[in-house]
């Protein structure tokens, strides 16, 4: 069709051309600056760092138009999480969490918003929907979680929150905004740790918040402005720049994903497998609705610990790290964060290496 507008990510790439005047440099500049120059009413200009900055105007714009909704940016995937609490949510309050999903959130709960008053609940995600939403406030939802890998629907659980009066938020980290969408499936509100594949490059923690309620925004954007939770405008140019070729990695990513877990299914060595992206996961019909790709993570179990960890120190092209989403495939054994995984657990993020590679590498670990 050829009426048919560029796909986002065709777009992505041109979204600033508008706007450059003759001569203006067609990449984004990186401005370091706290101050501005702001003579007599300082209404309606860029007055002081904390509240402000145009490389973070970029980078804001690079998000709105992925998540089709306004976006706010954060130093970490945490600060969003946290700005999103702390914003939000008030003393009586009580939230649910998934038990299965990323830890932190549980312990930044337990350690510090339960003595303001803010209580919380979780529940795996596999069953989220399992007792309803009654009394909650704000409900997050990770799927799939990090690091099982279950997925409950998105558009269930914003049905039945909506209905009991609390806000869904849905922590989209593992499948950035060309994986799933959900704002598009119900969600108030997305936020995402761009530390990941977002960014890309493993070289900058970032997180961003994003919502089509201008309430919530203006919330979020004050509480930033106000705790100054801010992010380096260095930090920012680095991830609009990992944002143009976002698209492209993650293609690969999940690509490889497929094709290494289909043939990981296979291999005598692999006690169990999760990936959504398998015909004969629990997560798959759902994921087959709700989610664009399958993603880029795998969780799969080997007999022990040291079956483990061998495989891990011993492949070529895995990087031993925690964390994922980078160029370069990495994985780790989850209980030795005391995740609730067996001792043989790897969770397997696969990078943009070739294909063919990557698996031969992974095979002979094996
Ligand atoms: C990594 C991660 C976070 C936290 O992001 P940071 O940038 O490390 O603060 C939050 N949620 C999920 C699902 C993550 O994987």
């Amino acid at each position: 069709m050829p009426d048919q507008p560029p796909s986002r990510a065709a777009s992505l790439a041109h979204l600033h051309a508008p706007g450059l005047a003759k001569g203006d440099p067609l990449t984004t500049p990186l401005v370091l600056s706290s101050m501005f120059h702001l003579p007599g009413d300082p209404a309606g200009a860029r007055q002081y760092g904390r509240y402000d900055n145009p490389t973070w105007e970029a980078v804001e714009a690079l998000f709105a138009h992925l998540e089709d909704a306004e976006a706010v940016i954060f130093p970490s995937g945490m600060a969003a999480i946290s700005a999103v609490f702390l914003s939000l949510l008030k003393s009586g309050d009580r939230i649910l969490l998934p038990a299965d999903g990323y830890y932190t959130p549980r312990v930044l709960m337990e350690r510090f918003l339960g003595n303001l008053g803010i209580a919380y609940d979780t529940r795996p995600t596999a069953g989220f929907l399992d007792g309803g939403f009654e009394g909650y406030r704000l409900v997050l939802v990770e799927t799939p979680s990090n690091p099982g890998l279950d997925v409950c629907s998105i558009a269930a659980v914003a049905q039945a929150a909506h209905a009991a009066g609390a806000l869904v938020v849905a922590d989209n980290t593992t499948m950035t905004p060309f994986g799933q969408r959900p704002l598009d499936h119900g969600a108030d509100i997305v936020l995402a740790a761009d530390t990941k594949a977002p960014n890309g490059h493993s070289d900058v923690l970032f997180g961003h918040v994003a919502s089509r309620d201008s309430n919530i925004v203006a919330a979020i954007r004050e509480w930033r402005k106000l705790s100054g939770a801010i992010p380096g405008p260095f930090e920012a140019w680095l991830v609009q720049r990992g944002l143009q070729t976002l698209e492209l990695r993650f293609e690969r990513m999940c690509n490889s994903a497929e094709i290494i877990a289909a043939r990981l299914a296979g291999h005598p060595a692999v006690r169990a497998l999760r990936y959504p992206g398998l015909a004969s996961d629990p997560s798959h019909t759902l994921a087959g609705e709700q989610m664009l790709r399958f993603g880029t993570l795998i969780g799969l179990t080997l007999e022990s610990e040291a079956a483990a960890e061998a495989f891990i120190a011993s492949c070529p092209l895995i990087e031993a790290a925690t964390s994922f989403g980078g160029v370069h495939s990495s994985a780790e054994r989850r209980a030795r964060w005391g995740d609730a995984v067996a001792p043989g657990f790897v969770r397997l993020s696969i990078g943009c290496e070739p294909t063919e590679d990557l698996w031969r590498a992974i095979e002979g670990a094996l």
